[in-house]
């Protein structure tokens, strides 16, 4: 690669037999790649990206973030995260999210954090198993950056689903008062999700990630 080319995080670089893995850089398995968006700098047999005049920053533990959910496996959802700018820093996402589908059984919270030990006993079987389904765009906290994802909880009332469609019709949905349901406006199926506080109120959502 030549020197001065722009990268973006998870751009392949060189090889660890062409170079030395310098600042902003990253290896896998003899491959150096960047962990940064920036300039290729390679001197003196190093590799590394300036950020110069950059303010580029990583997502990272605590942070909320967006995100749309591509995969639905037994117990995880796969999570695409979009980049976010905030404070007039770009914040890149890395790596995909995840969420566990199924919250641990007894003690920990639910998706909502509510204590539902005093609702009647249906109530409490409406609770959703999974927090969302496959195509909805949702917000996340990330509560562990791991090695190949961040995990992200649905913890906050401003977590969980912000649009999302029918899973039975596609159709669009609209949100109940209590904000405990999703009602299909086609075919009037009741979706149960974890809805975001801020479910269709976009300039909320911007003003969230501004
Ligand atoms: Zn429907």
């Amino acid at each position: 690669m030549s020197g001065n080319a722009m990268v973006v995080p998870g751009e392949r670089l060189a090889t660890e037999e062409e170079f030395v893995p310098g600042d902003n850089t990253y290896v896998e398995e003899g491959v150096i790649f960047a962990s940064a968006m920036g300039s290729v700098v390679s001197e003196g047999g190093k590799i590394s990206i300036s950020q110069a005049g950059r303010s580029i920053k990583i997502i990272g533990r605590d942070m909320m973030v967006i995100g749309k959910v591509t995969e639905s496996a037994k117990s995880v959802l796969f999570v695409e995260i979009d980049s976010i700018n905030m404070q007039g820093k770009d914040y890149l996402a890395l790596k995909d999210g995840k969420i566990l589908a199924k919250p641990p059984r007894s003690g920990g919270p639910r998706f909502g954090g509510r204590d539902r030990g005093d609702a009647p006993r249906e109530a409490r079987e409406e609770t959703p198993t999974r927090p969302c389904i496959l195509g909805d765009t949702i917000i996340g906290r990330v509560q562990f950056n791991d090695k190949d994802s961040y995990q992200l909880t649905l913890d906050r009332p401003e977590t969980g689903v912000i649009s999302g469609r029918c899973s039975l019709c596609g159709g669009e949905l609209s949100c109940n008062e209590e904000r405990t349901a999703l009602i299909c406006v086609d075919c009037g199926h009741v979706n149960k999700r974890k809805i975001s506080s801020l479910y269709n109120k976009s300039e909320e959502i911007k003003r969230l990630f501004a």
